[in-house]
Formats: C-alpha cells, structure tokens, sequence
C-alpha cells in the first residue's frame, strides 16, 4: 500500500534525490536537523489545538492562548542559534496568537482538530494528510482550514494539497466538504478555495499519476532549487559542489 501524502508527492516533485533519501534509503532520522522556523511553527500549530481541546468558550482568551504557548514552548527549545535568536521567534509565535485571538471567532468549536487522517482511494493506495481543523458551516457542510506560519508567498500556493485535505476529511467526517483554506497567521490573510465533487475526483487521479512516476522512477537525480541551503542532505548530496558554488553566487 503505497500512503501519499501532499507533502510527500511534493517532495517528489521538487527534488527526487532528496524523495530517495527519505522515504526509500530512510534517512531522515539520522539527517534531519532541527530548524528554528519548524520549532516555532510547531509550538504555533500545538498551541491552537490545545486550546480548543482543552478550554471551554468563556477561556479562549489571548492570556491564555499565550500561557499554552508558553507551556509548549518548554516542551522543546531544539533548532535555535541561541537565546536571543529564540527570544526573537518567540515573538513572532505571539503576535500570530494574539492576530489570531483578536481575528478569529473563537466561540467556534471546530468539527474535526489537529491530527493525521487518511482515505483510501485503491486496494494499493492512501492518501494521508495532517488536517489542522475543520469547521462546520451553516448548511452542515466543512470548511477545512489549514494555519500556515510563514508569510503569503503565491508560488506556494498549493490547492492540490487543499482539496485533497478536503477529500480526507470529507471521507473521515461523511460530510461534504464545499470550502478549503490556507489561513496566513502572520498576516491574517486567506487563500480559499472552492471544493466540488469534480474537482476532487480529478485530484485522485492526479495522486495515482504521480505515484506512478514515483514507481517508475529508477533514477532519482538531485534538482537544485531555491530550498538546498536548508535541505538536510546537502552534505551528501550529489549535487553538494555545484550547490555551493550557486549559494556562494546568492551571497556575492
Ligand atoms: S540539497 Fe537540493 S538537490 Fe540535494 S537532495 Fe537536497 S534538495 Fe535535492
């Protein structure tokens, strides 16, 4: 059974020889280096599920948004250069909290909170995906809502990987899901899209077709792209030299 997620099929597609180190020769655990913009993003993501999980509506105040972060925060410190440059995310994790306190209606409980689902699509694959939250609309079906801590880039814009959080959780909740959205924290800005049954039935397909690259593939080159200076296998990269060379070009 081959489990595809958005992130994984993006992996792919961006660079197959970084594909190969994770997911056929598993080398992520011994490469993988904690980053700083991870940490904060995951304390960010952590925060806003505890929240909702574990505060009543006459709780969810900024106060305690922030005291949750806070707590999280002390749960893992690993990615940062040093106190000051921790001190500086830390900021940042708050001014999205307190964005998001003051923006968002928070007497919503969400339908469906943080966690890892899947859908099987064929008797040999799964589409697998980590749904921030789900909310229910006025007509009872879900809006699904995905909270991104970087800033609004539209080159990253990924509304595949929308509607497919979209089929995962219609297929885990049963219920349609009409609308899907990438929420920017930092900026408060939404990027929406509509959901219909066409639409998710053609991304099915292009999951099989992209599967079925990925299974033919037998060569697994390197691509250099504008993400190498923080892949974690640049030090056994292939590719490493000419990296350098094109990091070096960006510094001059
Ligand atoms: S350093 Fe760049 S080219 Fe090499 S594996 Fe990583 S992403 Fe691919």
């Amino acid at each position: 059974m081959f489990r595809a997620s958005p992130f994984r099929l993006n992996m792919f597609e961006l660079c197959p020889q970084q594909y190969k180190f994770t997911y056929i020769d598993h080398l992520d655990k011994e490469y993988k280096t904690p980053k700083p913009y991870l940490t904060m993003g995951a304390h960010v993501h952590n925060a806003l599920h505890d929240f909702y999980q574990q505060l009543d509506v006459s709780d969810r105040t900024y106060e305690n948004l922030e005291m949750i972060l806070r707590r999280r925060w002390r749960e893992n410190r690993e990615g940062f250069a040093n106190r000051e440059d921790e001190a500086k995310w830390g900021v940042k994790a708050l001014s999205m909290l307190r964005l998001f306190a003051h923006r968002m209606d928070t007497s919503v409980t969400p339908a469906m909170l943080e966690d890892y689902y899947d859908v099987e699509v064929s008797p040999q694959l799964k589409i697998i995906g980590r749904i921030d939250r789900a909310d229910e609309l006025e007509d009872g079906s879900l809006h699904v809502i995905d909270y991104k801590t970087g800033k609004f880039d539209p080159n990253d814009v990924n509304t595949l990987q929308l509607i497919l959080y979209a089929l995962i959780v219609s297929a885990n909740q049963k219920k349609p899901v009409t609308k899907a959205s990438y929420l920017y924290l930092p900026t408060w800005e939404w990027h929406t899209v509509e959901i219909s049954q066409d639409e998710a039935d053609e991304a099915v397909e292009i999951v099989k077709e992209r599967v079925a690259e990925i299974e033919k593939e037998r060569e697994f080159g390197p691509t250099p792209n504008k993400y190498c200076k923080n892949c974690d296998y640049l030090s056994i990269c292939p590719a490493k030299q000419q990296i350098e060379l094109m990091l070096q070009d960006e510094q001059a």
